[in-house]
C-alpha cells in the first residue's frame, strides 16, 4: 500500500472535486477488504446511496468518508430512515474513515469500523432540510464517532505510515464475536465496552462498570436490571476473548 495519490486531471477546478477525485482512485487502488484479506475493493458505479466499495471475494459492502481535517465526534451520512433500516436488517457497509493532506497529498490517518459497531444510538438523525432547499424536508443522519467503542475503529495507516496488514486483519477478526448479538443484545454489548474503554485501565473491577449504571439505564430506559445487564455482557466480551475474568469481580483486558 502506497499513501500517495495519483495525479488529479488538470480540469478539476475545485478542491473538493479534486479532492473526492484523489481519494476513491486511492482507495480502488490501494484499499484492501479487512474482512477477508482479500487485495482489492472495487468501486460500485457513481451515487449509490448507501455504498461506495464492495468485496468481490466477501461481498462486504464499505463507505468511504474522507476529509482533509481529523474526525471529530461525529461525521455526516445519508438518509435517516435508509440508514435505520439497514440497521435493522444487518446490512450496512463498513466504514472507512480517511484523513488526507491537501500538501502532501497523501493519506495521513485511515480507520475502518465493521459494520457491526454501527447501531441505532451511533446513528443521530438530523432535521429537515428546509423549505428553501433543493431537497427540502429530506432527512439525514449523522454517525456518532464517540459512540463507537474505540476497539471498533481499526487504523490501517498512523501518521502517514501504514500499519502491517496482519496486525490490521488480527485486530478485525478478534471483533467477529460482536457480529453474532443483533439488535438490543448487540447495542448493550457495545455500550458496556465503551464503558470498560473509559474506565481507562486494563484492569478494572465489576464495581467500576457499575459506575455506569445511570448512564446505561438512560440509554436503555426499558431495562430496568441494568447490573444483571452489566453482568451478562461482560461474560459475552470474556467468551469473545475480549477480557479475562481474573476472580473475585475483577477482569483484566486481553
Ligand atoms: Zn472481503
Amino acid at each position: 500500500m502506497k499513501t500517495g495519490f495519483s495525479e488529479t486531471p488538470a480540469s478539476f477546478v475545485s478542491a473538493s472535486q479534486t479532492a473526492r477525485f484523489d481519494t476513491e482512485n486511492w482507495a480502488e487502488s490501494n484499499m484492501f477488504c479487512p474482512n477477508c484479506g482479500c487485495s482489492t475493493l472495487a468501486r460500485y458505479p457513481a451515487n449509490r446511496p448507501v455504498a461506495d466499495f464492495y468485496c468481490d471475494q466477501c461481498g462486504d459492502q464499505y463507505e468511504l468518508k474522507s476529509q482533509s481535517s481529523a474526525f471529530g465526534r461525529k461525521v455526516a451520512d445519508g438518509a435517516y430512515y435508509t440508514k435505520i433500516e439497514r440497521l435493522a436488517s444487518d446490512t450496512s457497509p463498513n466504514l472507512i474513515l480517511l484523513q488526507y493532506s491537501r500538501v502532501h497529498r497523501r493519506v495521513e490517518n485511515l480507520t475502518v469500523v465493521p459494520r457491526y459497531f454501527f447501531v441505532p444510538q451511533a446513528i443521530e438523525r438530523r432535521p429537515p432540510l428546509r423549505s428553501t432547499a433543493r431537497r427540502a424536508g429530506w432527512v439525514g443522519s449523522n454517525i456518532l464517532l464517540d459512540r463507537i467503542p474505540l476497539s471498533g475503529r481499526i487504523a490501517v495507516v498512523q501518521s502517514g505510515l501504514v500499519r502491517d496488514r496482519r496486525e490490521v486483519l488480527d485486530e478485525w477478526n478478534r471483533l467477529r464475536f460482536i457480529e453474532e448479538r443483533h439488535g438490543e443484545a448487540r447495542g448493550w454489548l457495545l455500550e458496556v465496552m465503551r464503558c470498560v474503554q473509559m474506565i481507562g485501565r486494563s484492569d478494572f473491577a465489576l464495581a467500576d462498570v457499575y459506575l455506569f449504571e445511570r448512564e446505561l439505564s438512560a440509554i436503555f430506559p426499558r431495562n430496568n436490571n441494568v447490573r444483571p445487564k452489566i453482568r451478562q455482557q461482560l461474560q459475552v466480551l470474556r467468551d469473545g476473548g475480549y477480557l479475562e475474568f481474573l476472580g473475585n469481580g475483577r477482569y483484566s483486558l486481553c
